[in-house]
């Protein structure tokens, strides 16, 4: 690498995203997107926005999303931030912690996107250990820190945290920032996004590419108090005053504005995800209870690299993580039923 750049560049360890091949018969499992697809109205609103002016540049405020979002919690238009997927939302949050004195705390086993901030922005963090049945435990989290943040249901494990348990977090720290990283929360988790009324401290974060089907438009969306939310206006500006195109706009409002396709997807992906759990536990699986769009399992006896590969040779994708305690676990995204037959048929044949 060029010795031009800065020398934290080169210390950098980058997340690295889940692979994205052509999908000629594959069983796609390894990066939790939706089976069912964005809601049609969301697709007649991007063809439309295509046909409409791309020669204009975008609105830089968002302002019918943030809208939309807003309505449908009874807040206002600018208690919503709008980003280039969640991850560009979290990136501006961490940027907007930088240089902060005490460390920010997060899971030791979560969304590996985290540690690859802090080491970008010179963030100091500090890991705290999941209990031995993978949970987060907000009892742990009672230390001197700059802030805190915590996926709900986390990630790869799939399991959700009580919204009480939340709430306990943020008032126990009201002079930090408690970011909440719904991702997967639509999947039979509880959103924080309630409490955003009565505390200042809670910045929750949403995302499009899950529940409502559009992880190829990017987009996502943070919901806390003005003050909160001004702050990550003000990182965002300094950056790109777009934070999403004319297209996904039009895509994002038409999605969330379709409630029925929303419901009846989600409970789809609920119900799968119900049979698939039963399924692999008569297989000889331990599967972590999970309130997401994936399952996160460890076979008794076969090794998870073993599993991956033999999977892979037969045309199923699905996502192994490297760490102490997980390596052997696999984290299967939530198909259509058909996939997951695919997943379950190969899974009988290697065991
Ligand atoms: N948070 C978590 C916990 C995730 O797993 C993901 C998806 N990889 C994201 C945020 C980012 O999702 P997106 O950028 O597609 O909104």
């Amino acid at each position: 690498m060029s010795r031009f750049w800065s020398p934290v560049v080169h210390s950098l360890i980058p997340y690295v995203a889940g692979e994205q091949p052509a999908m000629s018969d594959i069983a796609k499992l390894n990066t939790n997107e939706n089976p069912y697809g964005p809601s049609p109205l969301a697709l007649e609103a991007i063809s439309k926005a295509v046909s409409d002016t791309l020669r204009l540049y975008p609105d830089p405020t968002a302002r019918g999303l943030r809208a939309a979002i807003a309505a449908s919690y009874g807040l206002d238009k600018d208690e919503v931030f709008i980003g280039n997927g969640s991850d560009e939302v979290l990136a501006h949050t961490f940027q907007a912690l930088l240089n902060h004195e005490e460390p920010l705390l997060f899971p030791d086993i979560t969304y590996s996107f985290y540690p690859t901030y802090c080491r970008l922005y010179g963030i100091e963090f500090r890991e705290v250990a999941l209990d031995a049945r993978m949970r987060v435990r907000v009892a742990d989290y009672r230390q001197s820190c700059g802030a805190i943040i915590l996926p709900n249901p986390n990630a790869p494990t799939g399991i959700g945290l009580p919204i009480a348990d939340i709430e306990t977090l943020v008032r126990e720290h009201p002079e930090q920032v408690v970011v909440i990283d719904e991702a997967y929360v639509d999947f039979g988790g509880e959103s924080a996004i309630p409490l955003v009324r009565k505390y200042r401290n809670l910045l929750v974060v949403q995302t499009f590419s899950k529940s409502r089907g559009l992880a190829g438009l990017r987009v996502g969306f943070a919901v806390g108090q003005r003050p909160l939310i001004e702050a990550l206006e003000r990182v965002k500006d300094s950056f790109n005053s777009y934070p999403i195109d004319r297209l996904t706009l039009a895509g994002a409002i038409a999605a969330w504005e379709d409630r029925d396709w929303f419901e009846r997807h989600r409970a789809l992906v609920i119900a799968t995800r119900g049979r698939l759990g039963i399924a692999l536990q008569a297989l000889g699986f331990v599967v972590l209870p999970s309130s997401a769009n994936f399952v996160f399992a460890r076979h008794a006896s076969k090794p998870g690299a073993d599993l991956a590969a033999e999977l892979r040779s037969r045309g199923v994708l699905i996502r192994r993580f490297s760490g102490a305690r997980i390596s052997d676990f696999l984290r299967i995204s939530i198909g259509t039923d058909a996939e997951c037959d695919r997943l379950l048929a190969a899974l009988d044949d290697i065991l």
